[in-house]
């Protein structure tokens, strides 16, 4: 079902990428109805349609292509009417102005101007524009009025007279008014204020998105323009009040017939327009009640300024009367439509003003090249015709949808919060699902529930929803008027399936649709600078806290970091996973408090780094090191707000960031916990090479030049009988200046080929391969051979292993003191071991004065300072073979 085109590289990246991570990465190439064609089109075409609930976010009243409102298109082309007659007389326009003038006129017994724009975000522009330059023009009439008003006074002589009565009684005419002129001289050049409510969305052009709630329009968007005041306390008494203290008194004069001057008190406001949608529909579906407009209307008219009805998704019918506001009895002065006026085909908006409130000029200050273009207006004034004949068909077909999904809430309400809304403009909440595992927990934010929603309910059911935009959480149901008793069904089935599978916790299935693999090209997503907001969270009295970060190792992790998702095979896991990269955020897994042997204690947090070694590996070769670092910078902020005094690098998360050099950090330590994992390499090593005799003591270390392996060489050169450096094709050079810095402890060579492991009875490992690179092939078929594999993933394949000859250890495990067995999801280790880069952060946690031996380049002191370390805090270097340790899913050390 997904799209072939690489929709999006050029269009949208950000969008691609999230559609792609959903699976709601589809096209379209035909709609009907509700009904939409998927591309490609199956054979079954009738059985592939997808019931369209998003109903273009409001805009599909009468469905998609409706025939009467093709035919009028149809006409407009086939009689080549002008689509472009600007500066010119455009009867259709007009025709419609006066159509929708008389419609609401019907409810406010008020005629209106209309201005038409093509978009609802400019019809909330135009409003604003109107709503300041009104304000500005009746405060300069005001001016006028008290600039005649004192030059009369002065010719009649009385400037000098006190006023008799009113709040100026008693202070002289003329000052009170040159005092009035220059109060409403400073309200002039004031910036204009514009009122909206909590969680109001009308549209996201740069005015508008003033008024739009925030997380609609980026933070880091700052221009200027009118200044916006949201009202979160909707009660009556705070509405009307809310903004008295930006009131300013003023007095005017007026002069009785014996010449007799008396002072009135009148108020000057900074505020040019409330902003009010009856039903706030991108906010989740949401009744403004009409005790609130009510209140909107008075604090208008307090202020002397307008009240705006934003209509343009709750209006022209779709809640069953022309103007959702009708049955409040609240009346605007300016009423904004758009959407469903379009009738689906055509994009046109229209902002109407009271003709009294009109402002003259407006109409030539306020242009666009495409609004008023006869085109739109005559499917517009069509679709006022299709309300007028499915008016009653709203009201009905709404209930007995609303009705289903009611009954569906009943069913599931631990997955529905509540279905709200009327007509067809219905929004069902959804509750944010718990799920038992810190993964599970993380995939089900707020942010994504309604997207997850919408991908089982389009892949399982063939229904298309959306969230609303504002309240992520309610998926919006707003089909067409057209829509039948049968696809209600289908939808409150659907609806039902996807409630009742959040209601039993079945995550396997409703997550099934992104266990499938994607089709799309995949690119990283761009950085967003943060703001400086770290906010440490208080921690427990004196115990420090410490965070270990670790990647995951493979597919399969999914399944040991979310049993829920246990039925799902490996393929499927990394199909997902495949699916999702970049898009999850680090989270915290899980959290301990481990104790030293000395009473001392240190709490740990395990955050799981949402990418694969695979990934990490895939990423950097094409490139794509800076998202895989920043990635891990997220998570160390992540550390740092969790209250981490040590931030411990785990498996990637340490490679990708250069040995933690790309972390900076000067108030917390950092560690990738490599050197105790050399250390209890070393330990391992040095025991054994004591106890082995003369002619085996040749030691083959494979990935020399990496951060473990270059140190290993120091560690074990001194103790060895020879040393052979072995690397990739190429690496000979590099590893060439290891050999040189060891040289005078031992016989050093270096190859390029495994094949050179052949002869040594030791061997060491420790490449950052995601894959194994050491085989059986490569090792000793008839001598003891030990293998030390200090990576992870590791670096010997598994069948060796099971050589007979060979004994292969996992290198970098350490014990807790005093048989501490904390479980870490995921992890196999035998009980009271963990990986030794965890146990340096834990160390590290117990010695606040001690700096980090593992930040960038390892040194033997280093080394030897983490062992020292380990064996102060009763922590014993622990030799595992692999026939301990079943899978080693997650941590790598
Ligand atoms: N106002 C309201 C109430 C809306 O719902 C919308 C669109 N969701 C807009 C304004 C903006 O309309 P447009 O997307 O056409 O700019």
């Amino acid at each position: 079902m997904s799209a072939e085109l690489d929709f999006g590289r050029y269009a949208r990246p950000e969008l691609g990428r999230l559609f792609q991570a959903l699976n709601l990465d589809v096209a379209y190439r035909r709609g009907r109805g509700d009904h939409l064609t998927p591309e490609p089109a199956t054979d079954a075409e009738a059985a592939d349609q997808v019931l369209d609930l998003v109903g273009g976010a409001g805009s599909s009243l009468f469905g998609h292509n409706h025939p009467a409102l093709v035919a009028v298109a149809r006409q407009c082309l086939d009689e080549q009417l002008p689509f472009n007659a600007q500066a010119s007389i455009r009867p259709g326009a007009a025709a419609l102005a006066a159509k929708l003038s008389t419609l609401v006129r019907a409810t406010t017994g008020v005629d209106y101007v209309v201005t038409l724009g093509s978009t609802g975000a400019e019809a909330v522009e135009a409003a604003v524009k109107h709503a300041v330059v009104e304000r500005r023009r009746r405060l300069g009439a005001l001016r006028e009025e008290l600039d005649r008003s004192l030059r009369r006074l002065h010719r009649d002589g009385l400037a000098d007279t006190a006023c008799a009565t009113g709040p100026a009684a008693g202070r002289h005419c003329g000052e009170v008014i040159t005092e009035a002129i220059e109060k409403v001289t400073e309200a002039l050049a004031a910036e204009p204020v514009l009122v909206s409510l909590r969680n109001a969305f009308h549209g996201k052009t740069t005015a508008a998105g003033t008024l739009t709630h925030g997380s609609n329009v980026p933070e880091d968007l700052h221009v200027p323009g009118p200044k916006r005041v949201r009202l979160t306390d909707w009660t009556p008494e705070a509405v009307v009040a809310a903004l008295d203290d930006r009131l300013v008194e003023i007095c005017t004069v007026t002069v009785d017939a014996d010449a007799v001057p008396h002072s009135a008190a009148r108020h000057l406001s900074p505020v040019a327009a409330c902003f009010v949608e009856p039903v706030q529909g991108e906010a989740g579906v949401r009744e403004v009640p009409t005790e609130t407009l009510a209140a909107l209307r008075a604090l208008a008219d307090r202020h002397d300024t307008v009240l705006v009805f934003d209509e343009i998704q709750c209006g022209m019918g779709r809640t069953g009367t022309f103007l959702a506001s009708e049955p409040s009895g609240v009346v605007a002065d300016y009423y904004l439509l758009s959407k469903s006026l379009g009738g689906g085909l055509a994009k046109i908006s229209a902002m109407m003003v009271a003709a009294d409130r009109y402002v003259a000029d407006f109409g030539r200050h306020h242009t666009s090249t495409f609004a008023e273009d006869d085109f739109s207006a005559l499917i517009a004034t069509a679709a006022l015709d299709l309300y007028e004949s499915h008016r009653d068909r709203i009201a009905v077909v709404g209930a007995e949808l609303r009705d289903q999904l009611v009954k569906v809430a009943e069913r599931w309400p631990e997955a529905i919060a509540e279905v709200r809304g009327r007509g067809l403009l219905l929004g069902v909440e959804f509750r944010v699902p718990q799920p038992e595992s810190a993964l599970l927990r993380a995939v089900f934010d707020a942010e994504s529930l309604g997207f997850l929603i919408a991908g089982r309910l389009l892949h399982a059911h063939r229904v298309r929803v959306m969230p609303t935009l504002s309240a992520p959480t309610t998926v919006r149901v707003q089909p067409s008027a057209l829509i039948d008793t049968a696809d209600i069904e289908r939808a409150a089935a659907a609806f039902d399936d996807v409630a009742g599978l959040i209601a039993k916790g079945d995550y396997a299935t409703l997550l099934a649709h992104l266990a499938v693999p994607p089709t799309g090209a995949w690119r990283p997503r761009q950085h967003v600078p943060a703001p400086p907001r770290r906010r440490r969270v208080e921690h427990d009295g004196d115990v420090p806290r410490v965070v270990f970060l670790a990647n995951l190792d493979n597919a399969s992790t999914v399944r040991s970091l979310a049993p829920e998702l246990a039925e799902w095979s490996d393929g499927r896991c990394a199909a997902a996973l495949d699916r999702m990269r970049g898009e999850l955020s680090p989270f915290e897994v899980v959290r301990h408090r481990i104790a030293s042997e000395t009473g001392r204690v240190a709490d740990l947090s395990v955050v799981a780094v949402p990418f694969t070694a695979a990934q990490a590996v895939d990423a950097m070769r094409a490139g794509q090191r800076p998202w895989l670092s920043q990635t891990v910078l997220d998570a160390v902020e992540l550390g740092v707000e969790l209250g981490g005094d040590v931030v411990g690098l785990g498996g990637y998360t340490s490679i990708v960031t250069g040995a933690g050099r790309d972390v900076v950090e000067h108030e917390i330590r950092i560690t990738s916990g490599n050197s105790l994992t050399a250390a209890c390499a070393y330990d391992l090593l040095q025991r054994h090479l004591a106890s082995s005799g003369s002619g085996t003591r040749r030691v083959g270390l494979v990935g020399g030049i990496g951060n473990i392996g270059a140190v290993m060489a120091d560690l074990v050169a001194p103790h060895c009988e020879s040393l052979v450096l072995v690397g990739r094709p190429g690496s000979g050079r590099r590893l060439a200046t290891v050999a040189k810095r060891v040289a005078h402890l031992t016989d050093v060579s270096v190859a390029e080929d495994l094949e050179a492991l052949r002869d040594c009875p030791i061997v060491v490992s420790a490449t950052n391969a995601a894959d194994p690179v050491i085989l059986p092939t490569h090792l000793s078929a008839d001598r003891e051979v030990l293998v030390c594999d200090l990576a992870v993933p590791g670096d010997a394949h598994p069948a060796v292993a099971g050589l007979p000859n060979v004994t292969l250890v996992s290198g970098g495990r350490i014990r807790l003191p005093g048989g501490q067995t904390p479980h870490f999801p995921g992890i196999t280790l035998p009980p009271g071991v963990v990986y030794s880069c965890l146990a340096e952060t834990i160390l590290l946690g117990l010695e606040p004065e001690m700096a980090s031996p593992s930040y960038g380049g390892l040194s033997v002191a280093g080394v030897l300072s983490a062992l020292e370390l380990a064996r102060r805090h009763g922590f014993h270097p622990t030799r595992i073979t692999t026939a301990d340790v079943s899978t080693n899913p997650w941590v790598a050390s």
